[in-house]
C-alpha cells in the first residue's frame, strides 16, 4: 500500500468532474481531481520525474516500477506551450514527498484553460486505489488516496485497476467493489432501496466505507457510512447465496442509479426560476446560491437560497415543543409492545398520505417508512427497553444516537438527513403519548414562516395556500424539507443565522431567495416595489402554466406532441399539472416492482385505470412488462443468464410466458373509456413479435368486446428494428424510440456502466442514423415516430430529434414545460439542416458542439 499526497490546495473532488472525456472516463487510469487555489504543484510521493514536457503543465513522478502518478494541470493546457507554468525540477530528478515540483500562474491559467481542475491519475496498471479522499478543501501534503498493488491467487500480474468487478472470494465469503456514481452518494432514498432489497435477503450482508461497517438493512447505518460519490463501497456476504445476495446488492445499486437519471432532469431543475422583471434594490446583483455573506445594504439579512421565488408576508414564527416522554419504562413486555403498536400506527398514516402529493413526497416518505423498520434503530431502541427505559424514552435514546453519527459526518447533504430522523421520531412519540402534531397552527393570509429548522411532515401539515415564503435559521439548501418547498413553489431561505431571532412577530417582510436576502423592515416604497413585482411573477408564472397546458408548436408551427413517461399515479399527477398532453410511456413493470405475487388482472385494471382517470382523457401509452435484463421482477424469478441484456426481456419474455402477458392485456383492454390506452411493445426485434402479440390481443378483443380497437406501437430500441423499421410499420399504428436501450445495444456499453456513463451518449452519430431511419420509416408509411428514452429530455437531442422527422418527444413531468418553450422556439427547417449535418460526424462529443455552435446565440433552444 502506497500513499499519494495532495499535490497542491484546493477542492479534492472525482474524476467525474473534471470536462474532459480522457479523464472523466479514466482512459488514463483511476485517480482524483484538485481544483487548485494556489499555484504551487509539490511531489505527491518520493520518486523519480519520469516526464515533464517543456510546456510545464504536467508531470510523471515514477514512485516505483509499475507505480507512476500523473499531475496534469488544468485542461487543454499544452495549448499555453508553457505560458504560465514553471518547472523546478527536470525529468530524471529525485524528488521527495513535498518538493515543489512546478509553480503556475493561476490566474492567468485559470482565464486562458478551459478547466483549471489539475487530476492526478494512477496510470500504471494492476493497482486498486483505497481511502480516497471525500470530496471538499485539501491542503497539499494531506492524503489523496492509497494505492493497492493487487495480486490475487497467484494470477498472472496485478488485478484490473478497475475498482468495480473486483471479486474475491475467501471460502465462501463474496465480496465486491463498487465505485458509488450517485451523484449525491448513498443519502436517504438509495440508502432506503439498498435496506429494502437486503431485508429481501435471507441472510446479512454488510456495507464497508471509510472504515465503517453498516448491515445493509439499516438505513440509519448506511447513511452514516457517509459515502459520497467518487467513494469506494465494499459489499460483504458470507455463506450459500452470499453471490446472489452481493448480487442483489449490486443491482439495488444500479437501481438507485436508474432513479437518478430518471429524476435527473427534475434535480437540475428544468424550469428555471423566473427572472426578476423590475430588480428591486436588493442587491446583491447575481444569484447567491452558496453564498453566506453577500454584500448587503444594511438592514438587510443574508441567507442560502434553498427554493426559488419572491414573495412578501408578515412574520410568523413557529416553535417546536420538545414532546415529552417517561423515563422508565413499565416492564419489558408492555414497553416492546408499545412501541411496535405506535410504530405501526405511524406507518399506517405514512402510507395513507404518502400518494396524496407528488413524487418528491412520495419517495421521502418511502425513506421514513424505512427508518420505521431500521434494524439499528429498533435494536437500539430495544436494548435500551431492556435497560428499563420507556418505549419513548428509547426510541428517543436511539433517534438521537443515529442523529449524533450522522452530524458527526463531514457530509452536509448526510448531515441534512438527520432532520428526517427528528421527524421519524416526533411521529413515533407523538403515537405513543397519542397526542396531536404540536405544529398545527392557523396561519395568518401570506404568512412568512420563521424557524430554526423545520420537519418535512411539519411542512406538509401546514396550509400552502396561507404561506409565501419559509425562512429558517439554520436548515440546509438541500434538505427534504427543501426539495419539499420547491416542489411545492415555496421560495425558502435557509442559514440565515440567529439575527432571525431579532425579527418580530407579524413584521411585513421580503424574502428575495434568489438572491439568498431577507428584508426585515422593508420602507414603504420597498414594499409598494415588491409588491407589484410579486404580481408581476404571479401572472407571468401564470402565463406559463398556461402556455405548458397549450398543444406544443414549433415556432414555424409543426405539431410535437410532448408527453410524460410514467410510473405511477402520482407522476401523472404531476405530470397533467406540468402540462403533459398524454403518457408516451408508462413503465408498467414499476407498478408492481416489489411484489412477491404477481399481479391479478383486477390489480391490474385498478392501477392503470387511476392512471388513466388522473390523465383524464389524455392518450395513455402502455407499455407491455418490460421484464427481464437490467429490471428483474420478484414475483417472476427468470432462469439466471449469463448475459441478461442479451437474454429473455421485453417481449421475448412476454412470449416466454403467455399466461402473464395475456392477463396484462385483458386488463389493459378493460380501460375505460376505451380506445385511451394505447399498447407499446418493448424490445422488438421483428415483426414475428408484433405479429403474435397482435394474434392474442385480436383474441382478449373478441372476448372483451371494447367499443374501440387498441392502438399497437413497436419500441425500436434494437438496432434491428430501426433497421427494418420501413417493414414493421406495416404491422404498428405508431412506433416509440427508447434511446435508452437503443444507444447501449449500438455502441456495445452498457447502460449501467458507471465508468461508461459519459460515453454511453446517444447523440453519438451511429445512433442518430439509426433514429434517422426509424423516422424515415414513419414518415414515409405516414406513422407517428415519438422518442421516449431519456434523450428526448437531453436540450441538445431535441433540435436533432425534430430534424430526423420525430413528432412526440415523451420526458419526466418536471422536464415538460422548459421542452415546450424550447420547442416553440425551434423552425424545423433549421432542425432538418442540423440534424443533416450530425448524422457525418464521428462522435457525440463533435455532435454536441455543433449543436452547442449553432444555437450559441443565446437562442431559446440551447
Ligand atoms: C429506453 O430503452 O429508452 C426506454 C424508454 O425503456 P427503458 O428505459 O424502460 O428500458
Ligand atoms: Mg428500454
Amino acid at each position: 500500500m502506497r500513499k499519494i499526497m495532495a499535490p497542491c490546495d484546493g477542492w479534492c473532488t472525482s474524476l467525474d468532474e473534471v470536462p474532459d472525456e480522457v479523464f472523466a472516463g479514466r482512459m488514463l487510469g483511476d485517480g482524483l481531481a484538485i481544483d487548485p487555489t494556489t499555484g504551487i504543484i509539490f511531489a505527491p510521493c518520493d520518486g523519480e520525474v519520469l516526464t515533464l514536457p517543456d510546456s510545464g503543465h504536467a508531470v510523471t513522478i515514477r514512485g516505483a516500477p509499475g507505480f507512476d502518478v500523473l499531475i496534469h494541470i488544468g485542461i487543454d493546457t499544452v495549448q499555453l506551450a508553457g505560458k504560465g507554468f514553471e518547472a523546478r525540477v527536470k525529468p530524471g530528478s529525485r524528488v521527495r514527498i513535498g518538493d515543489e515540483l512546478i509553480r503556475f500562474d493561476l490566474d492567468l491559467v485559470a482565464r486562458a484553460a478551459k478547466s483549471l481542475m489539475i487530476p492526478i491519475v494512477m496510470i500504471s496498471d494492476g493497482i486498486v486505489l483505497e481511502h480516497r479522499r471525500s470530496p471538499g478543501l485539501i491542503a497539499a501534503g494531506e492524503l489523496l488516496f492509497e494505492v493497492l498493488f493487487e495480486v490475487q491467487n497467484g494470477a498472472a500480474g496485478p488485478a484490473s485497476s478497475d475498482p468495480t468487478p473486483a471479486i474475491e472470494r475467501d471460502a465462501a465469503r463474496i465480496e465486491r467493489r463498487a465505485n458509488i456514481t450517485l451523484k449525491q452518494g448513498l443519502h436517504a432514498r438509495p440508502a432506503a432501496l439498498l435496506a429494502r432489497r437486503a431485508k429481501a435477503l435471507d441472510m446479512p450482508v454488510m456495507l464497508i466505507a471509510h472504515g465503517r461497517e453498516s448491515d445493509a438493512r439499516s438505513v440509519v447505518g448506511i447513511m452514516a457510512l457517509g459515502v459520497r460519490c467518487g467513494d469506494e463501497l465494499l459489499i460483504r456476504a458470507q455463506g450459500a447465496g452470499a453471490a446472489e445476495a452481493v448480487a442483489a446488492l449490486m443491482e439495488g445499486l444500479e437501481e438507485a442509479l436508474r432513479m437518478e437519471r430518471a429524476h435527473g432532469a427534475a434535480a437540475e431543475s428544468p424550469v428555471p426560476p423566473v427572472p426578476p422583471v423590475s430588480p428591486v434594490p436588493l442587491e446583491p446583483a447575481q444569484p447567491a446560491m452558496r453564498t453566506s455573506a453577500p454584500q448587503l445594504r444594511p438592514g438587510l439579512m443574508s441567507g442560502v437560497c434553498a427554493a426559488s421565488g419572491f414573495a412578501v408576508g408578515r412574520a410568523t414564527r413557529i416553535e417546536r415543543r420538545e414532546i415529552e416522554v417517561e423515563e422508565h419504562g413499565l416492564g419489558e413486555l408492555h414497553e416492546t409492545g408499545e412501541l411496535a403498536r405506535a410504530r405501526s400506527n405511524v406507518k399506517r398514516r405514512l402510507e395513507r398520505v404518502r400518494d396524496t402529493g407528488g413524487a418528491e413526497r412520495r419517495e421521502i416518505i418511502d425513506a421514513h417508512l424505512e427508518f420505521l423498520d431500521d434494524p439499528t434503530l429498533n435494536g437500539d431502541a430495544d436494548a435500551l427497553i431492556g435497560a428499563g427505559k420507556s418505549a419513548g424514552s428509547a426510541w428517543r435514546g436511539a433517534t438521537r444516537r443515529a442523529i449524533d453519527a450522522l452530524q458527526a459526518l463531514d457530509d452536509a447533504r448526510l448531515r441534512e438527513r438527520a432532520d428526517d430522523l427528528k421527524d421519524v421520531e416526533g411521529h413515533v412519540l407523538l403515537a405513543l403519548t397519542g397526542e396531536a402534531r404540536p405544529m398545527h397552527l392557523p396561519l395568518p393570509a401570506r404568512a412568512v414562516l420563521l424557524a430554526d429548522d423545520l420537519l418535512p411532515s411539519e411542512l406538509t401539515a401546514l396550509d400552502r395556500q396561507r404561506l409565501a415564503a419559509i425562512v429558517l435559521g439554520g436548515g440546509g439548501a438541500t434538505s427534504h424539507v427543501a426539495i419539499l418547498a420547491a416542489a411545492m413553489g415555496l421560495p425558502m431561505l435557509v442559514g440565515v443565522g440567529t439575527a432571525l431571532a431579532t425579527v418580530s412577530d407579524g413584521q411585513q417582510l421580503i424574502v428575495d431567495a434568489d438572491h439568498g436576502v431577507l428584508d426585515p423592515a422593508p420602507s414603504v416604497d420597498a414594499l409598494i416595489q415588491a409588491e407589484a413585482r410579486v404580481e408581476v411573477l404571479r401572472a407571468q408564472a401564470l402565463g406559463q402554466r398556461l402556455a405548458a397546458a397549450q398543444e406544443c408548436h414549433s415556432l414555424d408551427g409543426t405539431r410535437v406532441e410532448v408527453f410524460a413517461n410514467l410510473g405511477s399515479v402520482a407522476d401523472a399527477i404531476a405530470a397533467v399539472d406540468q402540462g403533459a398532453e398524454g403518457c408516451g410511456l408508462l413503465r408498467t413493470e414499476f407498478l408492481f416492482i416489489d411484489r412477491d405475487t404477481a399481479p391479478t388482472e383486477s390489480e391490474q385494471l385498478a392501477a392503470y385505470q387511476s392512471i388513466a382517470n388522473a390523465l383524464a382523457g389524455r392518450p395513455l401509452i402502455l407499455r407491455m412488462m418490460d421484464v427481464g435484463g437490467d429490471k428483474p421482477l420478484k414475483y417472476m424469478p427468470l432462469p439466471h443468464e449469463p448475459n441478461p441484456a442479451l437474454g429473455l426481456r421485453g417481449v421475448r419474455t412476454a412470449m416466454a410466458y403467455p399466461q402473464l402477458m395475456r392477463t396484462q392485456l385483458r386488463a389493459a383492454l378493460r380501460v375505460q373509456p376505451y380506445g385511451i390506452v394505447r399498447l407499446l411493445i418493448p424490445m422488438v426485434t421483428d415483426r414475428s413479435e408484433i405479429l403474435a402479440v397482435r394474434a392474442l390481443v385480436a383474441l382478449l378483443m373478441r372476448e372483451i368486446r371494447p367499443q374501440q380497437p387498441l392502438q399497437i406501437g413497436a419500441m425500436i430500441e434494437t438496432p434491428a428494428a430501426a433497421l427494418t423499421a420501413a417493414s414493421l410499420m406495416h404491422e404498428v399504428d405508431f412506433v416509440s424510440i427508447g434511446s435508452n436501450d437503443l444507444t447501449q445495444y449500438t455502441l456495445a456499453m452498457d447502460r449501467g456502466h458507471a465508468q461508461l456513463a459519459r460515453r454511453t451518449d446517444a447523440l453519438h452519430p451511429a445512433v442518430l442514423q439509426l433514429i434517422g431511419a426509424a423516422a424515415m420509416a414513419g414518415e414515409a408509411a405516414g406513422k407517428l415516430v415519438a422518442v421516449c428514452g431519456g434523450v428526448a429530455a437531453d436540450r441538445s437531442a431535441v433540435p436533432i430529434l425534430l430534424g430526423l422527422g420525430v413528432r412526440e418527444l415523451s420526458v419526466v413531468p418536471a422536464a415538460i414545460p422548459a421542452l415546450k418553450r424550447q420547442i416553440g422556439a425551434l423552425r424545423i427547417e433549421e432542425c432538418r439542416a442540423l440534424a443533416a449535418r450530425c448524422l457525418s460526424l464521428g462522435s457525440a462529443a463533435d455532435v454536441r458542439s455543433l449543436v452547442e455552435q449553432t444555437y450559441a446565440h443565446g437562442e431559446e433552444s440551447t
